[in-house]
């Protein structure tokens, strides 16, 4: 059975000589199954020797295969097409760093083979070796996400899975420009059995995601997956309206039983009910944007990456 291991790659140089040694390692051992291999690296516009490195693996190794963007696309991009391109009946999703071991490859090729589920993901237990501030708020995160979702996103989940080819045409279907796979994963279903390892560092090279960006991947992942901060919005501006409503109704009854006196130290409060008020209203205005932001993307329906070559063609 013909199995594809898809490898996104940003400035990946230094890593790629191991993971190759590696995923070398597991064909080897494979074989005694009758498995044969695809290696699918996608570069995703890497700045440093990526594609050198690639090129030179797909000359001598015909299993190598190769998709390059013209651009840096990121991550779900890259993923997306070495999936597109993947022709196996398994399909593995692995980073070029080794943090995701490839030496857990064979034993979740046979828990697909026992039929016993559709896919198998490596989640992490520990967060060992990384900062106790990142970790903190990927915990948080998690949390918030699962609240607010109706799908269930595991804490610690990588994109580290191998699926059968079922699984890989659901993705594959939906199309949407702005990909948050641990949402898409958790969304298209299919029986998923959970492998669970210690935290690897990268074995060279370094991570591409400050906290910035993850700040921003945490509030692309929750606009993707649900409407929730809309309803929040909807039933803060309900409650402020209800308690509006009473405040004025104790003033009117007031004013009727002729109990009221004017006041001159009004001046503060009611400054800062109104900035209390415009910034609720301001922040809901901006979250519609965020929304509206990504309703505007997805019709623009631009390609999710653009490709400079490859050797997919080819028959190997
Ligand atoms: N990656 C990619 N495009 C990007 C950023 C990262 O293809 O824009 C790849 C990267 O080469 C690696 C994987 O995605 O194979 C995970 O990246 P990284 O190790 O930086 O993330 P971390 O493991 O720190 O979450
Ligand atoms: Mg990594």
């Amino acid at each position: 059975m013909l199995i594809s291991l898809v490898i996104p790659c940003y400035n990946e140089e230094a890593a790629l000589p191991f993971l190759y040694e590696a995923l070398c390692d597991v064909r080897s051992s494979e074989l005694a199954f009758g498995n044969t291999f695809e290696f699918i690296f996608v570069n995703d516009g890497s700045r440093d020797n990526t594609s050198k490195v690639i090129k030179d693996l797909a000359s001598s190794d015909k299993d190598v295969r190769y998709v390059f963007f013209s651009r840096n696309f990121g991550k779900e991009a890259a993923m997306y097409a070495g999936m597109e391109a993947a022709r196996g009946e398994y399909i593995a999703i692995l980073d070029a760093d080794m943090q995701d071991p490839p030496s857990l490859i064979p034993d979740m090729i046979r828990s697909l083979d026992s039929g016993e589920c559709d896919i198998i993901a490596a989640r992490r237990v520990t967060r060992k070796g990384e900062p106790k501030i990142r970790s903190f708020f990927a915990r948080m995160f998690y949390k918030l996400i699962n609240k607010m979702c109706d799908v269930e996103i595991a804490d610690g989940a990588r994109d580290f899975r191998l699926m059968r080819r079922p699984v890989v045409d659901a993705i594959l279907s939906m199309g949407e420009r702005q990909r948050f796979s641990k949402g898409i994963f958790a969304w298209v279903g299919f029986r998923t059995k959970w492998v669970e390892h210690e935290n690897v560092e990268r074995v060279a090279g370094e991570t591409k995601w400050s906290f910035w960006k993850l700040f921003k991947y945490a509030v692309d992942g929750i606009v993707a997956f649900t409407i929730a901060p809309l309803r929040v919005a909807t039933y803060t501006g309900m409650a402020l309206a209800l308690g509006a409503f009473g405040y004025m109704l104790y003033y009117f009854i007031k004013a009727i039983i002729g109990r009221i006196w004017t006041v001159n130290a009004g001046y503060p409060s009611l400054l800062c009910f109104i900035l209390f008020i415009g910034g609720l209203v301001l922040m809901a205005l901006g979250l519609i944007g965020e929304y509206i932001g990504r309703i505007y993307v997805e019709t623009k329906a631009r390609p999710i990456y653009i490709k400079s070559e490859d050797n997919l063609k080819q028959d190997t």
